[in-house]
């Protein structure tokens, strides 16, 4: 299982520096900008052992400004679920372009055959997409939603049922539910979900006690829960041998509440702002990465708007897709990898993006 893994993690952890830029997040600033340049060059084309000390050794004291974003805008697809298709539809696309993706991996289904179609990528799959110079990024370690949702109805003193706007944080049977207006807080257990004439619900194991109101009152799950799914996610990814820096929110749902967990993990998150494609080529927050798909929910022509609009700000667009749907198919990524290839607009991780953009 080590594949390129050992270069890619020293790389990151022999720079002190990363270490340092990522408790901070925005602290990159500072001298190492030469080494990371420099790996980068010739990272995802030679995986060869002892680049790293030659690097080290011809790396001078002085200050150097990070590179900048490149000037035509940059590109990160971001995948999703770690489905078998990451691995035969879209990795032979990107090979042949020689350009990475990130692909956010779900650590308590790699090796899972009973998902969609074709199951998960185990970690030899990993490895190999690594080796393309693919990135891994943490999509939790079940699946579960780390953000807030609203109840959509009023719920009375003696309701079990609740109506939150989607039903995500329902999907786990036996987890804790945190459903709070900010004054009050009420802990009760996931018994079921499902719909109704009045909407989907999700069916609590005891009544709420209290009146809460739709709009004030929130669903979430509690601080360990979501601590849980993020660091344990990344430790056990980490644990396999992976380097992991950024992390994607299961059903694009993320906001304040994840955001404070978020930053003791992590460099930056793949959709924390989902509905757009496009990121300013300045001042980019990488905790609040705007993601929009590109190939479900949407179409060629759109995608290939934006990405005439990447090109002329040397914006930096991030792209998601489940390759694991009937219509993500080599093909179609391909074309897509085609357009941003003849608009000269350059193919990143997200981890490169943010060493890029984060400034
Ligand atoms: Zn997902």
């Amino acid at each position: 299982m080590n594949g390129a893994s050992p270069s890619r993690r020293q790389f990151l952890g022999g720079g002190a520096v990363a270490v340092v830029g990522l408790a901070g997040c925005l602290g990159r600033l500072d001298g190492t900008a030469d080494e990371e340049d420099d790996d980068r060059a010739t990272d995802g084309t030679d995986a060869g052992d002892g680049k790293e000390p030659e690097v080290r050794d011809d790396e001078a004291e002085e200050e150097e400004e990070p590179p900048d974003p490149p000037e035509g805008g940059a590109v990160v697809f971001v995948y999703d679920d770690g489905p078998m298709e990451d691995y035969t539809q879209a990795l032979p696309a990107h090979r042949a372009f020689d350009a990475p993706a990130t692909t956010g991996i779900v650590s308590e289904w790699i090796g899972r055959e009973d998902f969609q179609n074709s199951g998960c990528m185990d970690v030899e799959h990993l490895e190999e997409l690594v080796d393309a110079g693919w990135e891994i990024c943490s999509h939790t370690t079940e699946h579960t939603a780390v953000g807030t949702l609203p109840l959509v109805e009023d719920a009375a003193p003696s309701d079990e049922r609740i109506y939150p706007e989607e039903i995500r944080h329902g999907y786990h049977r036996g987890k804790t539910l945190e459903i709070t207006d900010g004054e009050r807080t009420l802990h009760r257990t996931v018994a079921d979900y499902g719909s109704d004439g009045t909407g989907r619900y999700i069916d609590l194991d005891e009544p709420l006690g209290e009146a809460c109101a739709a709009g004030d009152t929130i669903v979430r799950y509690p601080e360990e829960q979501v601590e849980e799914a993020l660091g344990k996610s990344k430790r056990d990814l980490e644990a396999l041998g992976f380097e992991i820096d950024t992390f994607l929110a299961p059903y694009d749902n993320f906001d304040d509440y994840s955001r404070g967990f978020a930053t003791e993990h992590y460099d930056g998150i793949a959709n924390a702002d989902h509905g757009s494609r496009i990121n300013p080529r300045e001042g980019f927050d990488p905790f609040h990465t705007k993601r929009d798909y590109f190939i479900e929910f949407t179409s060629p022509d759109s995608v290939r708007a934006d990405l005439d609009e990447i090109g002329d700000r040397g914006a930096l667009g991030v792209i998601g897709a489940h390759t694991f749907k009937e219509e993500v198919t080599e093909e179609r990524i391909h074309e897509t990898l085609g357009w941003v290839d003849e608009r000269g607009i350059e193919v990143l991780t997200l981890r490169e993006a943010i060493e890029r953009y984060a400034r």
